[in-house]
């Protein structure tokens, strides 16, 4: 029998999962199969890769139409089929991604029904994921009660941060009422810092500022390989412009809205979170590369301002961290679009990035010159295979 890792992340419609084998030196660094099972509650829809990204499944699975029962039966479903694809595989343990742990919560935990409530409680923080986080939780524990679940949370490695970079200049009560910063996409934060070894050797330690660019948008500013600051807060609305968030918006707008065209809390929230970032201003697309790709002026000035948001966000990064030694660039974006990293990258000069056009047009790992004060990176980043150590450490512990 093969030891593998289930590696979950529930979304309100979707499922998504990756396996890990665990062997003597640990987990395997690359998924053995990895895909998602969407639409659910409506038309599902199973896709699954395997590890040389070759399909190995897609099929359209009859599953319950309840969205109360979504998560159960998708996980059900997907139990079933790894069973039948490989018996050979012997699932020992489940890491899941959740987005909110609290100002408690630093490390990865086991998943007791105790602790699970307890993070329902901050359903209200993260309300479009923690519920079906905690759903796939309490559905795999009602359908494989013996199995180990591991809970890694987003906001967990942000809570190196000083005290006042996690804070608000609101009343203190608001702040102990739980009003404060925590920072995500932490998972993807602590993999890029634990492998800047293998790019930077013991600069690694310095000022690094990572850019996560997917379709949702964040900075990390990083010092020892720990998180100093960050620029998603409260909630995942804050900081860059992203696909379909807005980022940073003055509190009065808000108000304004409000007051002035009617606009409630579901408004609001379909406004800042579905209606905005690179789809509101482009009237397009969310996707980067259909935007890239547009020759109509407003694709071009939604491209051109979610680089100056980045640009001026560098800015705020670097006098947080005192000055800059290396830029990592991560994520869908990041990784991918040869011209948002030029674009920012040559507004950087001032801060001594001294930017290398051809190994950037050429996708390499280091686009900054030898000679550049700031080097300046693209590490693809691994979220998954992240929550798969940290649930396999746990276990063994
Ligand atoms: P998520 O945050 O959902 O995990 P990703 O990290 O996959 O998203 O990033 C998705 C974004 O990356 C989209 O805007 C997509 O257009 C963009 N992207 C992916 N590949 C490319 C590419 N080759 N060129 C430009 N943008 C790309």
């Amino acid at each position: 029998m093969r030891e593998v890792i289930l590696v979950l992340n529930a979304g309100s419609s979707s499922l998504k999962f990756a396996l890990f084998e665990m062997g003597a030196s640990g987990v395997a660094q690359r998924a053995l199969l990895s895909g998602q099972l969407d639409g659910l509650g409506a038309r599902a829809h199973f896709r699954c890769k395997g590890a040389e990204g070759e399909i190995l499944a897609e099929s359209e699975p009859a599953l319950a139409a309840d969205p109360a029962r979504a998560h159960s039966g998708a996980l059900a479903f997907l139990l079933d089929w790894l069973g039948a694809h490989n018996e050979n595989l012997h699932v020992c343990a489940a890491g899941h991604r959740i987005v909110h742990g609290g100002s408690r919560y630093s490390a990865p935990q086991r998943l007791g029904a105790a602790l699970v409530d307890e993070l329902e409680a901050l359903v209200p923080l993260a309300p479009l994921h923690q519920p079906h986080n905690l759903a796939a939780v309490r559905a795999l524990a009602a359908l494989r009660p013996e199995l180990p679940q591991i809970g890694c949370f987003d906001t967990a490695f942000h809570r190196s941060q000083p005290p006042l970079a996690q804070m608000f200049a609101l009343p203190r009560a608001l702040s102990q009422d739980g009003v404060r910063r925590y920072g995500f996409h932490g998972l993807s934060y602590e993999y890029i810092a634990g492998v800047l070894p293998q790019h930077l050797g013991a600069r690694a330690g310095g000022r690094v500022l990572v850019l996560h660019l997917g379709n949702g948008a964040s900075w990390c500013a990083l010092k020892d390989q720990k998180s100093v600051a960050s620029s998603m807060g409260f909630t995942a609305l804050d900081g860059l412009m992203m696909g379909t968030r807005c980022g940073n918006l003055d509190p009065g707008v808000l108000l304004y809205l409000m007051q002035y065209h009617g606009l409630g809390v579901e408004g609001l929230t379909d406004l800042l979170y579905k209606r905005s970032g690179l789809l509101g201003v482009s009237g397009i697309s969310q996707d980067m590369r259909t935007l890239e790709t547009s020759a109509d002026p407003a694709a071009r000035e939604a491209i051109a301002l979610f680089c100056y948001r980045i640009v001026r966000e560098i800015g705020s990064a670097a006098a947080a961290l005192g000055g800059l030694d290396a830029l990592v660039f991560t994520a869908g974006i990041g990784q991918h679009s040869a011209q948002v990293r030029a674009r920012v990258c040559s507004e950087c000069a001032w801060l001594g990035l001294d930017f290398d056009a051809d190994a950037n047009a050429r996708q390499a790992a280091c686009i900054s010159r030898p000679d550049s004060r700031v080097t300046a990176l693209v590490i693809p980043t691994d979220e998954e295979w992240m929550i798969a150590r940290h649930t396999a450490r746990l276990l063994m512990h």
